[in-house]
């Protein structure tokens, strides 16, 4: 295909409907069809990525191998399409702005006043075409983050409408994600505010072309028939987005629905063949009839909100389907778990995952989780922060070290058995400066690690400051924890195991981010499976 085609996704009524989902949904169906499809997602927020932010603010921040801190909707785009992102599919306000005023400060425009149009919006529109003018993709779906009418997506919205026009007829197309509330007093789904929404649209000059209509209920022929007529599309681009159990199951219901052949119809691409979703079927088979059921508890100390630990929620459904088994996930706050109440809490559980983190707050709570799970033969899973918590946890209880910590939270412990990285003792910017994306990792012979990946070298994807400190190896390994994996380069402790456990691993890596529906993670499936060993016993 010589013409890229551009499929742009929006969202009215409100936030939270699920357009990444829909986004990821419609880019599977059309890769099962054949096409080269990738995703980006524009958001209107003014942080130049979601590194700095709190996981409270938006959830997660995903990584991608080329080292960008993202949305994590793109973990969704990975986990359903199984092909990697990179930078340039996460693009922020924030970093429109500084690409356009450092090229202000270098004199790129010199003698002209630099404006929202045409300057961010040429900004945006160059890279909302980046990746289809780079020959890879036969379709680029783009999410624009926020919903129409708001203030901050309105560059976004007018780009889309610049482009739309640039682009020439049937080039690309506009799918408007809405919500047909269920009003109970009255019975009846409303699709007044569907009609608002798509007008707010056409005030800034563009026609949606397709809606998906996201409700509770299933939407009648007649309700169907009148959106189409007061929105202004064709019948066939009302698209019923319903709730369903699991978001694995909304490409299926998109392909009942014909979203895929709309789509293709409106960008005047032939349909190929019917969607091949034959392995994405048998996972979502598995999915829901588990054989097992095991309880696995979470420790962390963002747990209010679920999308903080998104990619590691999704890795355990990838891995308990591979299971057969229904994995649990127990949310256990760290902050509250002390040497009195850890039995307590965790005697349902079957095993013990200790999730990423910075700062000090909840740590001694993952100390003890740790320790607990180790004496106990509970299998134990440790990331990022979860893996330097199980060296401070062993350097305490097994070396008896018990002042040792992390420099991360006290700076002048007598016994930093995790310390600040060299490379990062100059670094003052926050933004963008951790030891981020995929690093090489070289697995020892015989150990669990290498059993697990069946592999001897590995790379997986980082987010930190802090590494285990190489002064103690040497008296941590005699005394029984095993650094199995290094990086090859700097020797950087990468994994860390107990050779005598059941199943005890710590990693310094964040392997959730590379688990998708087609490559459920090794570490997550073994883990899973050592949990369902460790029910049975
Ligand atoms: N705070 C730790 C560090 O910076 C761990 C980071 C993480 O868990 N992602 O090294």
């Amino acid at each position: 295909m010589d013409q890229t085609k551009y499929i742009f996704v929006t969202g009215g009524v409100t936030s939270s409907l699920g357009k990444g989902i829909i986004a990821a949904s419609l880019a599977k169906l059309l890769q099962a069809r054949g096409y080269r499809t990738t995703i980006q997602k524009f958001d209107p927020y003014i942080n130049v990525d979601p590194g700095t932010l709190n996981p409270y603010e938006h959830g997660e921040c995903y990584v991608t191998d080329d080292g960008a801190e993202t949305d994590l909707d793109l973990g969704h785009y990975e986990r359903f399409l199984n092909v990697p992102t990179s930078q340039a599919n996460n693009v922020t306000t924030g970093r429109v702005y500084l690409s356009v005023i450092e090229k202000e400060r270098r004199g790129e425009f010199l003698g002209k006043t630099v404006q929202v149009v045409p300057h961010i919006t040429n900004e945006i529109k160059e890279r909302m075409q980046l990746l289809g003018n780079s020959g890879n993709y036969d379709i680029v779906i783009t999410e624009i983050g926020g919903t129409v009418g708001d203030i901050e997506s309105l560059p976004y919205i007018e780009s889309v409408r610049q482009l739309v026009w640039d682009l020439g007829e049937s080039n690309s197309i506009v799918v408007h994600l809405t919500l047909v509330p269920y009003l109970a007093a009255a019975g009846e789904l409303k699709t007044k505010p569907t009609q608002h929404s798509v007008k707010t649209l056409m005030e800034s000059g563009i026609k949606a072309d397709i809606l998906v209509c996201r409700t509770e209920h299933e939407l009648s022929d007649e309700l169907r028939q009148k959106m189409a007529s007061f929105c202004n599309v064709t019948r066939d681009s009302v698209i019923q987005s319903i709730d369903a159990s699991t978001i694995y199951e909304v490409p299926n219901l998109m392909q009942e629905e014909g979203l895929d052949v709309v789509a293709l119809k409106k960008l005047e691409l032939p349909l190929k063949n019917t969607p091949d979703l034959k392995n994405w079927n048998v996972f979502l088979h598995r999915l829901k009839n588990p054989k097992h059921v095991v309880n696995i508890g979470l420790i962390g100390k963002y747990v209010e909100l679920q999308d903080s630990y998104k990619s590691i929620l999704e890795a355990f459904i990838h891995a308990g389907a591979a299971n057969e088994t229904k994995v649990n996930v127990v949310s256990v706050h760290s902050e509250y778990i002390d040497t009195h109440n850890v039995a307590e809490k965790f005697k349902d559980l079957d095993g013990v995952l200790v999730a990423p983190g910075f700062g000090e707050r909840g740590i001694e709570g993952k100390i003890e989780a740790v320790r607990y799970a180790r004496e106990h033969d509970i299998p134990f899973f440790g990331i990022c922060l979860g893996m330097q918590m199980a060296v401070i946890e062993y350097s305490r209880n097994v070396l008896g070290l018990k002042d040792s910590n992390s420099t991360e939270m006290n700076e002048g412990t007598a016994n930093p058995v995790i310390d600040l990285m060299e490379e990062q003792k100059t670094i003052t910017d926050k933004g963008g400066t951790m030891r981020l994306g995929a690093w090489k990792c070289d697995i020892k012979d015989n150990t669990l690690a290498r059993r697990i990946y069946g592999s001897a070298q590995i790379q997986e994807r980082h987010r930190h400051r802090y590494e285990y400190n190489g002064e103690y190896a040497e008296s941590l390994e005699k005394a029984g924890l095993r650094s199995s994996g290094t990086n090859p380069d700097t020797g950087l402790v990468e994994i860390v195991e107990l050779p005598e456990h059941p199943f005890f691993i710590g990693v310094q890596y964040h392997p959730e981010y590379k688990s998708t529906v087609a490559n459920p993670h090794p570490l997550f499936v073994s883990f899973v499976e050592a949990t369902v060993k460790a029910k049975q016993k």
